[in-house]
């Protein structure tokens, strides 16, 4: 699995994982971009950046303006649809497994393409399915959960999807040790890879072991921490942002090797063979992003990053309300108490 090998023209290397197809390491994150313009800017200047793998999610509400960029780039001729790597996520309302291949293919409408890349369960946790566009369902000003969900129905569903061709890989997000257990008893095709908080200070170490032991590629949400997290009414829940960039020994590290905080906490995770997928909109930022293959960190840099983790205390998406209610709420945080530095 931890396989890498640097690609031609592409500025990234690469996992191969369990299917033996590629993941670039880094990706672009596109959460909380649903502005049109600038989603399709970035994407413009992410492409040009050397980005190949692109992270969305039917939750985002903007996988037609990747549509519309992935489309004018293929187009003209200017990439190939085997470079590009395509993630999105059946959302929360469609965890079910009648509802998987519908969701699947207005996903691909959207985007433009005949098959996504990797194809994940967004969240083990289930809501009701009242309409297509209804994603996260309220009555009384109270999430909506489906407390039928069956993790292993879906994933027979999901399973589906890569015999019609419709996804090249299909993987789980936001799964707990237990429940990716449960899913390597019985799948037929495991899966590829696993989305995840994972950050210097929630390095989320005992879910990566166990994913390593079945092969199960990681990728990292929120590798910088999610500064630009807007809390969200619907979630109920108050958090702190975990202040990464800030912190004296991520600073002191980027200063030695003449790089900034967002790269070394970037290049943390990836040399160690996690991908990550920055969200970012500025084209200078996102261009940073990207561009950390071109040192190492040493082992006394790594040591000082690891020995920054907080465990459990530095994991900073709480989850939502009501949700540990729910019989798969992964994790529940009663109260957010990641500290600020
Ligand atoms: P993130 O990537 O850790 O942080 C993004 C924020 O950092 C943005 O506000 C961005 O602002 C800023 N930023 C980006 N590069 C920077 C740099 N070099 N220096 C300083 N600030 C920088 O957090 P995230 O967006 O929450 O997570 C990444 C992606 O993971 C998401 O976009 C989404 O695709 C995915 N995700 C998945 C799940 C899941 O449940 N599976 C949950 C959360 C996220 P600018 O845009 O202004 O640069």
């Amino acid at each position: 699995m931890s396989n890498i090998v640097i690609e031609g023209k592409s500025k990234t290397k690469f996992i191969t994982m369990n299917n033996g197809l590629k993941m670039p390491l880094v990706g672009l994150g596109s959460w909380q971009s649903d502005n049109p313009e600038e989603i399709e800017l970035a994407l413009e200047k992410a492409l040009e950046a050397g980005y190949r793998h692109f992270d969305t999610a039917t939750l985002y509400k903007n996988e037609d303006s990747l549509g519309k960029v992935f489309r004018r780039w293929l187009d003209q001729g200017k990439v190939k649809r085997e470079e590009l790597f395509i993630v999105t996520k059946l959302p929360w309302n469609a965890m079910r497994p009648d509802l998987v291949e519908k969701f699947l293919k207005s996903s691909l409408a959207r985007l433009q393409v005949k098959y996504v890349d990797l194809y994940l369960t967004h969240w083990p946790i289930g809501l009701i399915y009242t309409s297509d566009d209804d994603l996260i369902p309220m009555k009384d000003g109270k999430i909506m959960y489906d407390k039928t969900t069956d993790i292993e129905a879906v994933w027979k569903a999901m399973e589906a999807q890569v015999d019609a061709g419709l996804a090249k890989s299909i993987g789980i997000s936001n799964y707990n040790i237990k429940q990716v257990e449960r899913i390597m008893k019985m799948a037929r095709i495991p899966p590829a890879n696993q989305q995840v908080e994972v950050q210097t200070y929630f390095q989320n170490k005992a879910l990566r072991q166990v994913c390593e032991k079945y092969n199960i590629s990681v990728c990292a949400y929120g590798p910088l921490g999610s500064p630009g997290r807007k809390t969200y009414s619907f979630t109920g829940i108050e958090f702190n942002i975990p202040d990464l960039m800030d912190d004296p020994v991520v600073k002191d590290i980027a200063k030695k090797h003449s790089k900034t905080p967002g790269q070394i906490l970037l290049k943390f995770l990836v040399q160690q063979n996690i991908a990550v997928i920055p969200k970012s909109t500025n084209p200078e930022r996102l261009k940073m992003n990207i561009n950390i293959f071109d040192f190492e960190l040493t082992q006394v840099d790594m040591r000082r990053l690891e020995g920054l983790d907080k465990g459990e205390a530095g994991r900073s998406f709480p989850g939502f309300t009501d949700m540990k209610e729910h019989p798969e709420c992964p994790w529940f945080m009663e109260k957010v108490s990641t500290p600020r530095r």
